[in-house]
């Protein structure tokens, strides 16, 4: 799939073109170099002066040669020139320092300005946008607007300052040559337009098609275990080729443009001068000019054509960065879809008496998840959420934090509803210990600091030691210096585990929502992950997804989720007198503890609709699954 197709705007039909880049927000960019860009504009208008001053110098510096042979103006004309070069070039340097200057700081502002966008958008976006396309316009496309915004808006001004003193100073001179000059303009107008629109369409189709790459190439990284585990390699290896390929094809789409264009450009040019020579010559023969003269248009000459050209170009350039600038204004205008109202409260510090009063909720419209959920969770309980796989267990843990928002009924908790407080209010006082456990690529103080930035380092240390995971850091060379590697690779599951624990217990949350590891751990290691995570819960209103024995037991009650319902909510011992879908699964998996699998992570409840039988009526052929897909 095109990973542009993915951009909302884009979806829609968005038309990316010249016109509909909206010019004075582009140019707002530019606001805070305002006096930068004003110094650096007149630098370039005094160094072009300086260009337009040389070849009248030059016409003065060849008569005095050819007619007098003064040998006196030749110097001071001389020294004229080298002065005038010198100065050229202080303007000329002062420019391009200030428009390095305002290119990195735009680049600056427009790159953080959208990380911090990206992180605030909620999580709905980015389930339906690709990494790879996010990075390629957090890239090469914010690259694009500032090449736009600098380079081509002062070549463009030096360029008509260029032209205009030239037609002006060769007016002057000898108007009849210079409309035979501008005789040109016309053809060089109409192919630049020619072929600036197949550069536009062509680099934004290379900047879709690189995005397409930097996708797989960015899946194919990410889930190296999963490529090595199955041994896809040459596989993943093929679909970047594929990508490559279409990026490769549009490139030299591009080239033949580009190259033509050039060529095309480069012969106009020449075939200018040979005009301009041919027609001077005839003036010079019928007296009307002196070959020092013709010198002075031929230069002028050649500034009107250049600067013509490169008005050209520059359009052509302008019009392959609008793409970018496209694709970088679409991400700014994406907005969350959880936004705290303006008159959001921050929540003050809570009990955890967490109310569900009939919540309905949907990832999309079709297809609803929960459907009338009532669910009242006392301060301090700890209820585990129990269910076949897809029941929309976890859906419940995703509502509480407002990673989403209900579609139906509302979420209460101490009774504050949850859209009338800041999402970081509310955040503050819930801890997350997801299921598959994501650490960053730094140290293992720094994974655990993550919980409370500001925690000190024996408060650190406590909650590691909480966690279980003191000893083992311990024992590293580096200890809690050790770098834990990308996505935690260098750690084990269970020292992962615990790592997370202990980053959960230095935030000292009023509520935890816990979504246990499938994954299997070796009993060693899954008794002190329970042991840790049993810390953990203390006192605390606790949500746990349980898929093990070990949690059920700890429970204070138990709700059974199926197909988006709580079909049964009660303690074990009530759920079982029942004799309902709980008392059914949990016999079938713990009748006897014995029987059970060697490890007590049974996938409980698993996927019931899984070929119409449960997890243990058919077992898969043994295969890898790693933890982190
Ligand atoms: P498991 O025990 O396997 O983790 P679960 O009971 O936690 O399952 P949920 O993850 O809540 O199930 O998923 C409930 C339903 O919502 C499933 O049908 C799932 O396919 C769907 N679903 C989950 N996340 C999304 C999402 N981000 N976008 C669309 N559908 C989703």
């Amino acid at each position: 799939m095109k990973a542009n197709r993915m951009g909302a705007s884009n979806e829609e039909g968005t038309k990316v073109s010249f016109k509909a880049v909206k010019w004075t927000r582009l140019l707002s960019y530019l606001k805070p170099y305002r006096g930068r860009m004003a110094i650096s504009v007149v630098a370039l208008l005094f160094s072009s002066a300086f260009g337009l001053a040389f070849p009248a110098v030059i016409v003065s510096l060849l008569d005095a040669v050819s007619k007098s042979g003064d040998s006196g103006t030749l110097n001071m004309l001389a020294g004229l020139l080298v002065g005038i070069f010198l100065l050229q070039a202080a303007f000329s340097f002062v420019q391009s320092y200030l428009l390095s200057y305002i290119g990195e700081g735009i680049v600056f502002d427009l790159r953080t300005s959208l990380y911090q966008h990206l992180q605030n958008l909620s999580l709905d976006f980015y389930a339906t946008r690709r990494v790879g396309d996010l990075v390629s316009r957090l890239s090469s496309d914010v690259t694009q607007m500032r090449t736009v915004l600098t380079t081509t808006i002062t070549t463009f001004l030096s360029q008509i300052v260029a032209l205009v003193g030239s037609i002006i100073i060769l007016l002057k001179l000898n108007p009849q040559f210079t409309l035979f000059i501008l005789g040109l303009a016309p053809v060089l107008i109409i192919i630049a337009f020619f072929f600036g629109r197949r550069i536009e369409k062509g680099s934004t189709r290379i900047q879709d098609q690189l995005a397409d790459s930097t996708v797989v190439a960015e899946e194919g990284l990410q889930g190296i275990r999963v490529v090595k585990s199955f041994g896809r390699e040459s596989y993943e290896t093929g679909r970047y080729n594929v990508a490559m390929k279409e990026t490769f094809k549009a490139s030299l789409k591009m080239a033949v443009y580009n190259s033509l264009f050039m060529s095309v450009m480069m012969f106009l040019g020449f075939g200018s001068v040979v005009a301009i020579v041919w027609y001077g010559g005839h003036e010079v023969i019928d007296g009307r000019l002196t070959p020092a003269m013709i010198t002075g248009f031929l230069m002028y000459g050649i500034s009107i054509a250049a600067s013509l050209g490169g008005l050209g170009s520059l359009y052509g350039q302008v019009s392959a960065a609008i793409g970018g600038v496209q694709r970088v204004f679409e991400l700014l205008d994406t907005t969350p879809a959880i936004e705290d109202k303006p008159d959001a409260v921050v929540l003050p510090t809570v009990q955890g008496k967490i109310t569900f009063n009939d919540v309905s909720f949907g990832y999309n419209q079709e297809t609803p998840v929960l459907q009338h959920v009532p669910l009242e969770i006392h301060a301090g309980e700890i209820l585990a959420l129990v269910g076949p796989s897809g029941a929309g267990k976890s859906t419940i843990l995703n509502l509480i934090p407002r990673f989403y928002d209900p579609t139906g009924g509302s979420i209460q908790v101490d009774g504050y509803n949850l859209r009338d407080v800041t999402q970081d209010s509310l955040r503050h006082q819930i801890g997350i210990v997801p299921q598959e456990t994501i650490l960053f690529g730094g140290s293992i103080r720094e994974n655990i600091l993550y919980g409370r930035l500001d925690a000190s380092e024996s408060e650190m240390i406590e909650a590691a030691k909480a966690a279980n995971a003191h000893d083992f850091i311990m024992a590293f060379p580096k200890q809690y210096e050790t770098i834990v590697g990308e996505r935690g690779m260098n750690l084990s599951g269970g020292q992962r585990q615990r790592i997370a624990i202990a980053r959960a217990i230095l935030k000292d949350p009023a509520i935890l929502l816990l979504d246990e590891a499938t994954s299997s751990l070796d009993n060693e290691s899954e008794g002190v992950v329970q042991e840790a995570l049993d810390r953990l819960m203390q006192n605390r209103t606790t949500i746990i997804v349980a898929h093990r024995l070990s949690t059920i037991k700890v429970a204070h009650r138990i709700a059974v989720v199926d197909e988006g319902h709580i079909v049964e909510l009660g303690t074990h011992d009530e759920l079982m007198a029942r004799d309902g879908l709980y008392a059914h699964l949990y016999t079938m998996q713990f009748r006897n503890p014995d029987e059970a699998p060697p490890s007590p992570k049974i996938s409980l409840f698993a996927d019931r609709h899984a070929n119409g039988k449960r997890e243990g009526e058919a077992k898969p052929a043994t295969t890898i699954v790693p933890m982190a897909t």
